[in-house]
This record gives structure tokens, C-alpha cells and sequence, in this order.
């Protein structure tokens, strides 16, 4: 290897530079105007994106994580009510569930695709659960048709974790249009994020998406009338502004990912790297791309030592989270989500990466030497 290329794990100063522009006539507009929360921007950019999620209504927020709340507050869920979430998933999946004071209920994921195990959701089911939450993982859809069918056959809502997955598809569907409900963050890190925090919930059904509106704007429709308990998680217009931009970039930027992810799943031939499968009829827009491998530490180091950078999502699965030890959950009780937890390694991933740091990225990690065979050696 005479290459001597650093690769970041990520670096949205890139894509800032390509934008830059835009950004600052939209936003100047934004000023000018001094409508600066909620207002005609968020209202166009909600318009845009229920369209891009093929979807017939969008609320904006002012993160993911109020999405998941408001969902769970839009769709009455509460306390004595159980919400089944993937176990193998970034907190805040289960968080609205446990925001609204209903219990998560978690379960494993496929040792192979890492996506929700839809048998041990249905074994989960009872006569208490009122929802499932399907997580798009790392920007690859779950079963979502699968488990909207499942979760109608037993008349509970299937809500949507899109905030990994921005116009992902399983067989022609976009993610978001096949729940009750959807949710997405917009964090800056994620495939399509403001410049500071942002979020929205999509559905078919207006009335749900108009409940999200009034009570992510302190549970009032009319000013100073408040029809029930409400929050402050309006939109900024900076970030509307902002994401009305990106939005139409979305698409090539996803393309560029998944070009880049066909690159890494076929040219990394690595026997001691496993990667995530990718289920037939299902398109990710690798939000990130995981892989797994015995020593997770070694290679991380090895990785770093040649300049590579790489991230871990998650390293502790959500039911062995402090936050949750009431539940009781124990070590063992889902063992394909805590060895991902205990095995998975992000490897570099955004749209403006170039080929170079692709050919390096794959090159480093097809160099790599387990340190079992290093001892032995
Ligand atoms: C980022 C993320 C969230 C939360 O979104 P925030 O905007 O950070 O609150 C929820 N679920 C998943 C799967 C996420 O990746």
C-alpha cells in the first residue's frame, strides 16, 4: 500500500462548499421576510416532502425525536400501552414510547439483513400493544410491507422509524408512505439534515398529520386556545429554508452512496468482514454501512493507523441501556442485536467522498489481518 490518502468517517463541509450558495439566498430570504419559525418556507418545504415520501401530509418539527413523540401522542398511546421496537436501534426509536409513559417492548433483529425479526414481533404481540415501530437501520427499509400487514391483521398502528432511511424504497415503495405514521430526523448528519436540529412526521391521513401540527405548536390550532397539552417543537424557518435545498439534491446524493456501498459490498473480499445483507426488492440509501468482524477493537485501530476513519453504530443495544435497566432486560436475551452491538464498525460514508478515498477505504480493509493469525504468524 504506497497510497497515503486519509479518509475521514464523514465531513459535511464538503457538501456545504457545493451548496453554499443557495443556501445563503434562501436563508437571506428567510431574514428578510422575519418569518423565522413555522411560516410559508417550513409550509413549502412540509409540501415538498410528503411528496418526495410519496405521502399525502407532512408536519415539520424541531427534531426526530419529537417526531416519534408526537406520533405517539397523535396516535393516543399512553400509559398501560406497549410499543414493539427493534432492540438493535439508536435510542430514540423507543424514546417517544416512553415519552407518552407507554412500555417499549424489544425485540430481535435478523442475523443476517440486522432488520426487525418480524416472527419474534408477532410473538411479542398482546393484547396491550397498541403499535410497532419498524426501523429503517442504517438506511436499508425494514419489512415494512410485511409488518404494516401484520400489524393491520391485528388492528395496531406500524409507525415508521424513516430517520436513517430518506428515500429508500422496498419493492417500488418509498419508506414513510407505508406506515400509519412516519417519522424522520433531520440532525445534520443525516442524509437530508439542516444546520442545527430538525424533524418531521408523514402519513396518508390528515387528520393524524394536522394533530402533530397543533401539538408540536403548544397544542393550540387558534392562538391562545389550547385545546390539550401541547409542546414547543415548531421548525425553524432557517432550517426549512435549508432543507427545502437539499431536498433537491436528495436523490443524487443517495445515488452516490449507494454507487459508493455497491463498490464496498463487491470489492471488499475480506473473509474476517461481514457485511449487512441486502434483502431482494429492497434499495438503501446507506445512511451508513456497517460491517462486522470478530476483534472490533484491532481492526478499528488497524483502520485508524492507516488513516481510515470509521464510527460505531450502536455499541450498546437499546435493552441493556441504563436509561431502560427497570425494564429488566438482561445480557442474552437478544443475541443477534447485542453481537451487532458488540461487532459492528461504520466504515466511511457520504455522497462527496471520491473514488480515491472509496479505492482506499477498500484496499485498507482488504489489507486488514485479524490478530488471531497476526499471533499465530
Ligand atoms: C437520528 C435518529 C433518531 C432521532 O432523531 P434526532 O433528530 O436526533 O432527535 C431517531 N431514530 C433513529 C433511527 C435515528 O437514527
Amino acid at each position: 500500500m504506497n497510497s497515503t490518502i486519509n479518509v475521514p468517517f464523514f465531513d459535511l463541509k464538503r457538501q456545504y462548499a457545493g451548496i453554499k450558495d443557495a443556501i445563503k439566498q434562501e436563508i437571506e430570504g428567510v431574514l428578510d421576510s422575519m418569518i423565522v419559525t413555522n411560516g410559508p418556507v417550513v409550509s413549502a418545504f412540509e409540501e415538498a416532502f410528503a411528496k418526495y415520501c410519496n405521502t399525502g401530509h407532512c408536519a415539520a418539527v424541531n427534531s426526530g425525536s419529537s417526531a416519534l413523540h408526537l406520533a405517539m401522542r397523535a396516535l393516543d398511546i399512553a400509559e398501560g400501552d406497549e410499543v414493539i421496537v427493534p432492540a438493535n436501534t439508536f435510542i430514540a426509536s423507543p424514546w417517544g414510547a416512553s415519552y407518552v409513559n407507554a412500555t417499549p417492548v424489544f425485540v430481535d433483529c435478523y442475523p443476517s439483513t440486522w432488520e426487525i425479526d418480524i416472527e419474534a414481533v408477532e410473538r411479542a404481540i398482546t393484547p396491550k400493544t397498541k403499535a410497532v415501530i419498524g426501523v429503517h437501520l442504517y438506511g436499508q427499509p425494514c419489512d415494512a410491507i410485511r409488518l404494516r400487514e401484520l400489524c393491520d391483521k391485528h388492528g395496531i398502528y406500524f409507525v415508521e422509524d424513516a430517520a436513517q432511511g430518506h428515500g429508500s424504497t422496498i419493492h417500488g415503495q418509498t419508506v414513510g408512505s407505508i406506515g400509519h405514521m412516519a417519522c424522520f430526523s433531520f440532525y445534520p448528519g443525516k442524509n437530508l439534515g439542516t444546520y442545527g436540529e430538525g424533524g418531521a412526521v408523514v402519513s396518508n391521513d390528515k387528520d393524524l398529520i394536522d394533530r402533530v401540527k397543533r401539538l408540536r405548536n403548544l397544542g393550540s390550532a387558534k392562538k391562545y386556545y389550547h385545546e390539550e397539552l401541547g409542546y414547543n417543537m415548531r421548525m425553524g424557518a432557517i432550517q426549512g429554508a435549508v432543507l427545502k435545498v437539499k431536498l433537491d439534491h436528495l436523490n443524487t446524493w443517495n445515488a452516490r452512496r449507494y454507487a459508493i456501498a455497491q463498490r464496498y459490498l463487491t470489492e471488499i473480499k475480506n473473509p474476517a468482514i461481514k457485511h449487512q445483507d441486502q434483502p431482494e426488492g429492497v434499495i438503501s440509501v446507506f445512511h451508513l454501512y456497517v460491517i462486522t468482524t470478530d476483534n472490533r477493537e484491532h481492526f478499528k485501530a488497524y483502520m485508524a493507523e492507516n488513516g481510515v476513519g470509521t464510527a460505531m453504530h450502536y455499541p450498546v443495544p437499546c435493552h441493556l441501556q441504563e436509561c431502560y435497566k427497570e425494564l429488566d432486560y438482561q445480557k442474552g436475551d437478544f443475541e443477534h442485536a447485542e453481537y451487532l452491538a458488540s461487532h459492528c464498525v461504520s466504515l466511511p460514508m457520504f455522497p462527496e467522498m471520491t473514488d480515491e478515498e472509496a479505492n482506499r477505504v477498500i484496499e485498507v480493509v482488504n489489507a486488514y489481518v485479524p490478530a488471531s493469525e497476526t499471533v499465530e504468524s
